[in-house]
């Protein structure tokens, strides 16, 4: 076997790149490090007596391939083989490769056998992988697209058979340099011209460094083209490997063996049922064409009116300024909800905005050519975006749609456009990085079959939303979404987290009856929505529903909603530029109420902060270490009055004509709720001085602080009605944050910790004779609300497709049973073990 050593100025350098090779080729090749030098004050630096000492070491009689460093390293290999008896040396070759590449691509050939010239060869080609993967291809001699990614001899003679197997890529991150090797070392054994193409490139299954220009990611499809007398056991040997996710461990989104591999001939892998793919966000089936969401980004008008260039360069800082505290909000969100590695999109997007070659040319154009902030800012990025699509790795390409997304970003910092939505012209699957309530308000239903977000949990916008619209979800499905193109088939399950990518014939079948099954249950629990929901022994329970816009009332009363108990104004301020105005606030308010007539709309003061930064308002959260525990909900609009005192006139307005309930969020003690009814006093006096017509409002508190529980006797005093949010109760009794999977058992919302909580407030309320409501998504859980019927909650307020069921679940429910059922819960150790009892149906 060739031997290979290493030359390094530093041991410990030439130590890490052992154990790397080591680790690709199973420590199968004999591999030597000759680093720094014998001086323990100086010890950086090479020795020739070393190098020779390396050499000697590893010779079995195949050769020796030496790899260098920099500097006197060559120098230092030279003068070793200098020292060398000259047979020995004769069978050495000093590497001109990249350390790393060069020792990585030498071992892996060494290991499966190559001879010394092949793997000085394969070695050599590793900076020519680099530099394409960069988008920067070294000059090459000889015949276009290089010697290796020709048809080999053998194929182009194509005398013989080709066997295929097509398959796809089930490891998340694809063929990286570690698969890569595996798929090499696996065809070592065989006789066969074994190629592997992507697309309309083929280049040898034998060199990790071809495969390596592919830059195959997880989930697409390849295919391995044999010929040769082992033909057909080379592609056994692969479709194993394949099937063992190409030797990487499994995800952590299990996006194990990925549906779709398309077998050619008796060589193909089997296909694999479903990749399951991300967070369970809204239940219900979907499959169709996929259809990519990205940030409009358009030229802006012509005839934009520039100012000087210092007022448009000012303008143009102060967008990049507030692009980076939206990416940062955005990365901070994404780390809790979804993990690190999902948030490191976003990183990447601010370092593209920190890219001085791009805000510099930007505000180049507007000092030479005057232009406005908006039209140089565009040309910029366009100019960027479509170099990067000139390049030919796809992956370099794809760096073009995060330009654009980025580019998109300022764009609409500049212009204050609110973002424009996704658009489709058929129906499709939605997919799309992460969706913000506006790109959600500007859904057509009818046209979204279902969404996949790769960003965001359970409780982030876009999965709330879905929920409201009743359109199948599943979000954070991370990369196993990125690779996707537009227009391959997606299933997903909302409530399983479950996608299939180009499902197989029979898969598909499954998920199109699984669709038929939830979609029959759906228009079954339709029937009787409008019918109250009584248990039987007589006792009404309120079925609300918790909406994000006015334009999901008229659907929630259609659903069988009773009310709104909980209209969260937040999402009337995110993703936008500038706050919402007195006016358009109004307006939107009594919107909300015209769409549910002579029904109690309760509508929720603004709750921003935590996971909801609004970088517009002064982004408290981003100077925040803890911003969940920081200044948001209600602590927020105490600190910035002006803004909360527009909401509370805009809703003493809307209440003018239609009765309106006002619910103040993150309550933690009497004095926030009373400095709360001040500022509506104040209000309400202001509109009276300006003669502007306005209506009683009825005001009530959310209970999701712990604080606001055990002071909840104290606060039924002053408020009118209770309404517990459970999302965020859970994540502050339990200690757990509501986004973070790892402690989703803690967070559990049916933990008799919480439970004991909600029993505790609801007496609380009867005691002060006040309703209790609940409006945190567990009261729209079906197999929870018999436990929540026996708690003695007086209304259940919940997203829109959700009441049919839970209105038929409480027809179900007697109040004795129930209330044992909770008696019982509420002795519980955890919410697993509660999960069970309700599972056994009590
Ligand atoms: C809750 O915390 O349960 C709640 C309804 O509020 P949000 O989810 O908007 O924080
Ligand atoms: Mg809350």
């Amino acid at each position: 076997m060739v031997g290979i050593v290493v030359v390094t100025h530093s041991a410990m350098l030439g130590q890490g790149v052992k154990e790397l090779a080591e680790q690709m080729t199973q420590g199968r090749v004999p591999l030597a490090v000759a680093g720094g030098i014998e001086d323990p004050d100086h010890p950086i630096g090479t020795d020739p007596v070393r190098v020779m000492a390396a050499i000697e070491e590893v010779q079995q009689g195949d050769g020796v391939l030496v790899l260098m460093d920099l500097g006197s390293a060559l120098m230092s290999a030279e003068t070793a083989l200098d020292l060398l008896p000259p047979e020995v040396a004769a069978q050495v070759r000093l590497c001109p490769a990249p350390l790393v590449e060069g020792v990585m691509a030498a071992a892996v050939q060494a290991a499966i056998g190559a001879d010394l010239d092949t793997v000085l060869r394969e070695a050599q080609a590793a900076l020519a992988v680099k530099a394409e993967l960069l988008g920067m291809p070294l000059p090459r001699e000889g015949a276009p697209g290089g010697a290796d990614e020709m048809a080999s001899p053998a194929a182009a003679a194509a005398p013989e058979a080709s066997h295929e197997l097509t398959l796809m890529v089930p490891n998340r991150l694809g063929l990286h340099a570690r698969p890569a090797a595996r798929i090499v070392t696996a065809l070592g054994p065989f006789v066969a011209d074994v190629q592997l193409a992507r697309g309309e490139r083929m280049v040898s299954a034998r060199s990790v460094n071809r495969i390596a220009t592919l830059a195959v990611r997880g989930g697409e499809t390849i295919t391995f083209r044999a010929t040769g007398a082992d033909a057909v056991q080379a592609l056994k040997a692969l479709a194993d490997l394949a099937a063992e996710n190409f030797g990487d461990a499994p995800d952590a989104s299990g996006s194990s063996a990925a549906t779709g591999t398309a077998a050619h001939g008796k060589d193909g892998a089997a296909a694999a049922p479903a990749a399951k793919g991300g967070v369970p966000a809204s239940p219900g089936v979907a499959v169709g064409p996929v259809a990519w969401h990205h940030p409009a980004f358009d030229a802006p008008p012509p005839d934009l009116a520039a100012g000087t260039p210092a007022e448009e360069t000012a303008r143009l800082e102060a967008a990049l300024d507030a692009a980076r505290r939206e990416l940062a909000a955005l990365e901070r969100r994404t780390a809790a909800v979804a993990g690190k590695q999902e948030a490191e999109i976003f990183v990447m997007h601010r370092l593209l905005l920190d890219d001085a070659t791009i805000a510099g040319d930007a505000r180049q154009r507007i000092a030479e050519r005057r232009e406005p902030a908006e039209a140089a800012w565009y040309a910029v990025i366009d100019e960027a975006a479509e170099s990067f699509r000139q390049l030919p790795e796809g992956y370099m390409r794809e760096r073009a749609a995060d330009l654009v997304d980025v580019g998109a970003r300022v764009l609409r910092l500049l212009t204050g456009a609110p973002p424009s939505g996704p658009r489709l012209d058929r129906p499709s699957v939605l997919l799309a990085t992460d969706l913000g309530p506006s790109d959600m308000a500007h859904l057509d239903p009818a046209l979204v079959l279902g969404i996949v977000t790769m960003q965001g949990g359970a409780t982030s916008h876009a999965a709330i939303l879905a929920r409201s619209m009743g359109i199948p979800a599943v979000v954070g499905a991370g990369a196993l979404a990125a690779n996707v193109a537009d227009g391959i088939t997606v299933g997903l399950d909302g409530a399983t987290g479950e996608i299939w990518i180009s499902p197989a014939p029979g898969v598909l079948a499954s998920i199109e009856s699984r669709r038929a099954a939830w979609q029959a249950a759906r228009q079954a629990a339709l029937a009787g929505a409008d019918r109250p929901a009584v248990t039987t022994d007589g006792r009404q329970v309120h079925v609300h529903a918790n909406i994000g816009a006015p334009a999901d009332a008229p659907a929630a009363l259609q659903s069988g909603a009773e009310g709104v108990g909980l209209f969260r104004t937040e999402f009337l301020f995110l993703d936008r530029a500038a706050a919402p105005d007195e006016e358009e606030q109004r307006a939107a308010y009594a919107a909300a109420a015209a769409a549910m007539p002579g029904l109690p709309v309760v509508v929720r003061t603004l709750d921003i902060g935590g996971d909801k930064p609004v970088p517009y308002l002064g982004d408290f959260a981003a100077g925040e270490d803890n911003p969940f525990l920081g200044v948001r909900g209600i602590r927020f609009c105490l600190a910035r009055r002006d803004l909360f005192l527009t909401q509370l006139r805009a809703l003493l307005r809307a209440a003018a004509e239609h009765p309106l309930r006002v619910m103040f969020p993150m309550v933690a003690h009497p004095g926030e709720l009373a400095a709360a009814k001040t500022l509506l006093d104040e209000a309400r006096a202001a509109l009276n001085a300006e003669g502007l017509p306005h209506g009683p409002v009825e005001v009530g508190i959310m209970v999701e602080v712990p604080a606001a529980v055990a002071l909840a006797d104290q606060l039924a005093r002053e408020a009118a009605f209770f309404s517990i949010g459970t999302n965020d109760l859970a994540q502050y009794v339990m200690a757990a944050d509501r986004g973070n999977a790892a402690v989703a058992d803690l967070s559990d919302a049916l933990h008799p910790a919480v439970l004991r909580m909600v029993r505790d407030t609801v007496a609380a309320g009867n005691a002060a004779g006040i309703p209790v409501a609940m409006c945190g998504e567990l009261a729209g859980s079906a197999e929870a609300i018999p436990l929540l019927v026996g708690l003695g909650l007086d209304e259940l307020s919940m997203n829109g497709p959700a009441i049919p069921r839970a209105k038929d679940v409480v027809r179900g429910c007697d109040m004795a049973a129930c209330a044992r059922l909770a008696e019982r819960a509420l002795d519980l150790p955890d919410a697993a073990a509660v999960r069970r009892l309700l599972a056994e149906g009590g």
